[in-house]
């Protein structure tokens, strides 16, 4: 049975103080959500201060990006090892705001798909299709492109800690949700490109989360479709009882 993830993207958003208050809330709600890893993604310079709440607790902590080389002249970057450092067990990578929003080429994201995976940190990669490519009928093949560019050159057994997450960009932060048929059915065709990339057992056994404006009224119908594994969740990610009630929905 493939495990259930909710993941919070905080993006550029909370301060110290705001942050360590929402990171407690969600630990002391986590009580009610069994059965699902719920994981938080607070910005670079408040991780520590995060990981002093949630160490303990079964909330993990993950960042937002990180660079693909362990360390060296590489101004502005994080590596691996330093979020493995202050206790990140998790990575988003290939998050559309930086695809598109800062022209992060596909070959960057494999180099740091390959480089977390190998520090250790279970990677969530993120892909999805604009609103121009959808209605251009190139939904399967720009999901195809991402996830072969993403995943090129990894051997099987690097992938026991990916997570894909199907995040069409036209549903990022518009409040435009995809259906629960339109997630079903992109994650359900992203699954069976993994089974021909790699093998079946594989494609069944990786998670595949749904992101785009999920609120605690449409996560329980999203949730409920056969290939959406959990969500990745940005500004309902920020208020603790919505992103608690959307972790609650992962349940099985
Ligand atoms: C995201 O940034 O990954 C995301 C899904 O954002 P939102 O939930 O705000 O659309």
């Amino acid at each position: 049975m493939r495990p259930r993830i909710v993941a919070g993207n905080w993006k550029m958003n909370t301060s110290r103080n705001t942050a360590v208050q929402l990171a407690r809330e969600v630990v002391a709600g986590l009580s009610g959500v069994d059965g699902v890893q719920v994981v938080v993604c607070p910005p670079y310079p408040y991780l520590q201060a995060v990981y002093n709440e949630v160490q303990g607790s079964p909330l993990a902590l993950g960042a937002q990006d990180a660079h693909f080389q362990p360390k060296g002249a590489y101004t502005g970057e994080v590596s691996p090892a330093m979020l493995l450092d202050v206790g990140c067990s998790y990575v988003i990578l290939g998050h559309s705001e930086r695809r598109h929003g800062l022209a992060e080429p596909e070959a960057l994201i494999n180099f740091k798909v390959e480089a977390a995976l190998q520090a250790g940190l279970y990677v969530i990669l993120c892909v999805g299709e604009t609103l121009q490519e959808r209605e251009a009928g190139r939904i399967d093949q720009v999901l195809q492109r991402q996830v072969a560019s993403g995943l090129a050159g990894l051997t099987p057994e690097r992938l026991t800690r990916l997570i894909l997450a199907y995040e069409p960009v036209w549903a990022i932060g518009t409040g435009r949700v995809a259906s629960s048929e339109q997630a079903q059915s992109a994650q359900a065709s992203i699954r069976q490109f993994v089974a021909r990339l790699f093998n079946d057992a594989i494609a069944q056994s990786l998670p595949i989360l749904y992101g785009g404006s999920v609120t605690p009224e449409s996560a329980p119908q999203l949730f409920a479709q056969p290939d959406v594994d959990g969500g990745l969740i940005g500004g309902a990610s920020l208020k603790s009882a919505d992103f608690l009630a959307i972790a609650a929905a992962a349940r099985r």
